[in-house]
């Protein structure tokens, strides 16, 4: 498919062709090569535009290439405004690995303490999270993102709506500052969104 010359990996290409996948669309093909050459993105998108298999695919593919530096820190969070964003978000990624060993965790409110405290400890290679309660995390030291590679900010527009941008950036300074950042918004064009992704964009980034 049109996807083989975008992904090298073979696991991940038969699972795009399971999930029907044939054309990339426009911000997938816009945003795949310039995140799998390591660059910080800046991208504009809609939901329904296929935003999420434009963040998941390169991050994917770079983490299936090379094993882990730090193979017991978590290599991938995506953080998400509403847990129905991280429960499609997570179905997603687990379609996508299906036939790989990588491990997907979700961090939510609305869900045990104790029982994220247990998954957090065993380090998945994945956290997808809304931040409210993973800064909680991060505050009461359960979580290591001291060797993570890749940060994507989903919705960023909506979660500075929502007034979470506060716990995003108490998360994002956990953050180890030589990741990959990707930022997904609505518009790029809101106000206070320069702000905060100037605190969290560690280097140059292009804009999509
Ligand atoms: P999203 O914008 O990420 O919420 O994706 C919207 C829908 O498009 C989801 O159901 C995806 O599974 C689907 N989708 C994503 N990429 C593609 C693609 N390249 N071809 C066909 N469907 C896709």
């Amino acid at each position: 498919s049109a996807f083989d010359d975008l992904i090298a990996d073979t696991q991940l290409r038969k699972a795009i062709a399971e999930q029907g996948y044939e054309q990339p669309t426009e911000v997938q093909q816009a945003a795949i090569p310039r995140a799998l050459e390591g660059k910080n993105l800046l991208v504009s998108s809609k939901t329904g535009s296929g935003k999420t298999a434009a963040f998941l695919l390169p991050c994917l593919q770079q983490i299936l290439a090379q094993s882990a530096v730090n193979p017991r820190s978590t290599r991938l969070l995506i953080l998400t405004p509403t847990r129905e964003l991280a429960r499609q978000i997570v179905k997603n990624a687990q379609s996508l690995l299906r036939f790989t060993s990588i491990k997907v965790g979700s961090i939510c409110g609305g869900e045990e303490l104790r029982y994220q405290k247990a998954l957090l400890r065993k380090n998945p290679e994945i956290v997808v999270a809304t931040p409210g309660r993973l800064a909680e995390h991060v505050a009461h030291k359960s979580t290591d993102f001291s060797g993570l590679e890749f940060l994507v900010l989903d919705e960023a527009d909506r979660m500075l709506d929502m007034g979470l941008s506060e716990d995003v950036l108490k998360i994002v300074e956990s953050c180890d500052a030589a990741r990959q950042t990707l930022l997904f918004s609505a518009t790029l064009e809101q106000k206070g969104l320069r702000h905060l992704i100037k605190q969290v964009i560690t280097g140059e980034a292009e804009e999509i």
